[in-house]
């Protein structure tokens, strides 16, 4: 094994093609056994059901070397979950047990050689997604499917630090507002590329989404929970069973509680007192945090007191202990890190 020649520090968070992907097709009421395959490409019919239905929905978790050399992921199981939550509400057949976690295995030894080394930063990102393969063109489900895994080497996210981001209260919704928001699936983000375009054309790094219902309170941005800290010094996050519900959100809380002693709640977060809040994060796989320093309410600011050039306190705690767990420096809790 030899790793790629790869200036892995200066990756950033684009597609790289990879060696191997993983395959699984679903038919006649089954799916086969699952193989590494080297083609990158896709071939289906023009009227395949996620061409025309936007049948598909997908995950997303991340592969690394830990301080002692073993190539792991974190919760795999949590993702496993998901996706078959996600498929069902798309009414597409859900993963057998074990099938998941196995094809993540497999395609992440396949393509060892892409897994950026302990300290690098940088990650193998893993790209599990099922989709409607066969041609639809009433409204219906398909009646086959493929499960795929891309892998791809990602960058370090916060290159030189983590710098503050400026967001805004967003008058789009992010999901459809029939109940969908809480599944990973493309068409939440098709939705989404209108507002978030527009919000970096006004300079914005993201849109704070409201409760499409009421507009009052916080749910999410396109792609992150958040996770404020109160003056107080209480974690809190917003429970709504509109949004998706983030396995990094979840292993912060468990953090704040058992590591850190901090109190940490799920509840109804308002518009209206984000501006008491001492600090406000964006937690997802990608970054596990991203600090925010400023919300934009139309034309009021609601400024952070950690301010615009690093993280809050509290949040850099939850930080580098939720990273030094997934690195091995730190003893993780009963089957966090899942050895490939
Ligand atoms: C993937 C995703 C997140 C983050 O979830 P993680 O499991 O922490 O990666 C948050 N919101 C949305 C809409 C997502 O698609």
């Amino acid at each position: 094994m030899a790793k790629k020649d790869i200036d892995w520090g200066s990756l950033g968070f684009g597609y790289i093609e990879t060696d191997y992907r993983y395959l699984a097709s679903f038919k006649d009421g089954k799916w086969d056994e699952g193989q590494i395959i080297t083609d990158p490409n896709v071939t289906l019919n023009e009227c395949a059901c996620v061409f025309q239905y936007a049948q598909t929905v997908f995950e997303g978790l991340k592969a690394y070397t830990t301080e002692d050399g073993r190539t792991v992921t974190f919760r795999p199981d949590l993702n496993a979950e998901r996706i078959n939550q996600s498929a069902a509400r798309l009414q597409m057949p859900t993963l057998p047990e074990g099938m998941f976690i196995d094809a993540v295995k497999k395609v992440v030894k396949a393509n060892e050689d892409w897994v950026p080394p302990f300290g690098s930063g940088a990650s193998l990102y893993v790209r599990p997604y099922i989709m409607g393969t066969n041609a639809v063109i009433g409204v219906k489900p398909a009646d086959e499917y493929q499960f795929r895994i891309l892998t791809t080497p990602v960058g370090p996210y916060f290159k030189g630090g983590a710098k503050p981001l400026t967001i805004r209260v967003s008058d789009f919704d992010r999901a459809a507002p029939n109940g969908t928001g809480h599944i990973k699936a493309g068409l939440n983000y098709a939705m989404s590329l209108y507002a978030i375009v527009d919000a970096h054309e006004k300079g914005f790094a993201e849109n704070m989404y409201l409760d499409s219902a009421t507009r009052t309170k916080v749910e999410e941005t396109g792609g992150a929970n958040f996770l404020f800290v109160t003056r107080d010094g209480k974690v809190v996050t917003p429970k709504s069973n509109t949004i998706l519900p983030s396995i990094t959100r979840r292993s912060l809380i468990q953090v704040a509680k058992e590591y850190l002693g901090l109190e940490a709640e799920e509840r109804e977060i308002t518009l209206e007192e984000v501006k008491d809040m001492a600090e406000c994060g964006l937690c997802g796989t990608a970054a596990v945090i991203s600090p925010v320093g400023k919300v934009n309410d139309h034309g009021t600011e609601i400024c952070f007191p950690s301010g615009m050039d690093e993280m809050g306190p509290i949040t850099k705690k939850l930080y580098d202990t939720l990273t030094g767990i997934q690195m091995g420096k730190i003893k993780a809790p009963e089957g966090w890190i899942v050895e490939i």
